[in-house]
């Protein structure tokens, strides 16, 4: 098929931009429009310019100059995207949309720097000491139930303290010690910043079930923040050094498998070589880290992975965009949650679309996150589950926030959180017998 728009002239108005370097993706858009039906923005705001296609072609104007990078409403459509990628999965042309719209950020913000609330969460994510102390601060307001008091206020604070207030374990933890017999291999985990800073347990149950299916699990120091917000806001300068910083360490492990139990955290570091491929030290050394990345899921599903003990529960899962549409993983989760036994699984209604976290996006675009959110939440009720699984800390904390600010018992859960419970069930019921 060919594009009904012209290819881009050899002269552009932007040269020596991020978005002058994609404009091969542009071209590859031949505006069929296949990919409208998938993108959540379109549906909740039916209009053109807040669809893929209409984002490309606006893309397109700034490349040949017929809209100036100034331009305010360019940005806001831009700045509505959220970045989900359901649009990548959509488009049977190819078109890198992801990289598209990171490179189109990373030269509006040149011009026009981002709201200082988004400024200031990347500069608290680029800096260990700082982040760890705001993540302190998050659980001394989760264990003093302060976050579930001020989670009833109205507007954003409200929200993200309901965030917060989601991120309170759901599901019971005994104790039990992993043993396998299988080898497998080594991996070490990506023990995020927010995975580790509000939800340790379920960064502990990943190494546990992963132990339990036969990886040695190893510790990597020095390990830093993926770089993901930052890409994804057009701080493409903060997220490669963040890239850098965690290739060092990552090399020094030489644990056999990267694991991540974020998918958002796990499609940036498997893009590494793509986000340095300009930097010709770090190219190689970026690509070749990217290629031992793996998404929890996708190493428990090798394994099988071995089911547990007995966990009688209705759950429905909800798939995180970047693990369906960017990693383009949608079995592996589902059979970790297949090897719990006595687990009921419910289909949800539009699992496959966003719940309009993406990353920052639901602090600085408030409005239309809670029109994305609102089916998802209205889906999920449908089911009747009280738990929806996920493996995404974004998505835990936008549903979980969500059925709590609706007053829905429904709690949002890893999947490998119930792996985990289960073979503590069974560990159990050994010592039991
Ligand atoms: S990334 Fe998501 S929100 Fe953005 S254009 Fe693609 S489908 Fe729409
Ligand atoms: S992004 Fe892909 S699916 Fe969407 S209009 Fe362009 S070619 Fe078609």
């Amino acid at each position: 098929m060919k594009s009904s728009l012209p290819t881009i002239p050899d002269t552009c108005a932007i040269p020596g931009t991020p978005l002058s370097d994609a404009r091969a993706g542009i071209d590859a858009c031949v505006h069929c429009g296949f990919c409208l039906q998938a993108c959540p923005t379109y549906l909740t705001l039916e209009d053109e310019n807040d669809s893929p296609r209409g984002r490309i072609v606006l893309m397109r104007a700034l490349v040949d100059g017929s809209l100036p990078v100034d331009d305010g409403d360019v940005r806001t459509h831009i700045d509505r995207c959220l970045g989900c990628r359901a649009c990548e999965t959509a488009c049977p042309s190819g078109v890198p949309y992801g990289h598209l719209l990171e490179a189109t950020r990373a030269t509006l913000t040149r011009v026009k720097p981002n709201p200082p609330v988004a400024r200031l969460i990347l500069f608290a994510f680029a800096r260990p000491a700082l982040l760890r102390l705001v993540m302190l601060g998050g659980r001394i307001a989760r264990a003093t139930r302060m976050s579930r008091l001020l989670s009833r206020l109205p507007g954003r604070f409200g929200f993200a303290m309901a965030m917060l207030e989601s991120t309170r374990s759901a599901v019971k933890r005994a104790r039990y010690v992993p043993r396998s017999d299988a080898e497998r291999g080594t991996a070490t985990l990506l023990t995020g910043c927010v995975m580790e800073g509000l939800f340790a347990p379920t960064n502990r149950a990943t190494e546990r079930a992963l132990s339990a299916n036969g990886y040695a699990m190893t510790a990597t120091a020095g390990q830093r923040c993926c770089g993901a917000l930052h890409a994804h806001a057009g701080d493409d300068e903060g997220a490669r050094q963040l890239a850098r910083a965690n290739i060092a360490a990552f090399e020094r492990s030489r644990a056999d498998y990267i694991v991540v139990n974020a998918a958002g955290c796990g499609a940036m570091m498997k893009e590494y070589g793509q986000l340095l491929a300009g930097d010709a030290a770090w190219h190689e050394r970026a690509a070749k880290l990217a290629s031992r990345v793996r998404d929890v899921s996708e190493l428990l599903a090798e394994a099988g992975p071995r089911p547990g003990g007995a966990l009688p529960v209705k759950v429905t899962y909800d798939a995180p965009c970047h693990l369906l549409h960017a990693q383009r993983l949608a079995t592996p989760p589902l059979r970790v949650l297949a090897a719990v036994p006595g687990l009921e699984l419910v289909p949800l209604d539009g699992s496959e679309h966003c719940c309009g976290s993406a990353g920052i996006y639901n602090l600085i675009e408030p409005d239309v996150s809670d029109r994305v959110l609102a089916p998802k939440l209205a889906n999920i009720a449908a089911t009747r589950a009280p738990m929806v699984a996920t493996g995404n800390p974004g998505c835990l904390m936008q549903i979980g926030a969500g059925l709590h600010r609706a007053g829905m018992t429904c709690r949002a859960v890893h999947p490998v959180d119930l792996l985990d419970a289960s073979y503590a069930a069974q560990a159990a019921a050994e010592r039991g017998s």
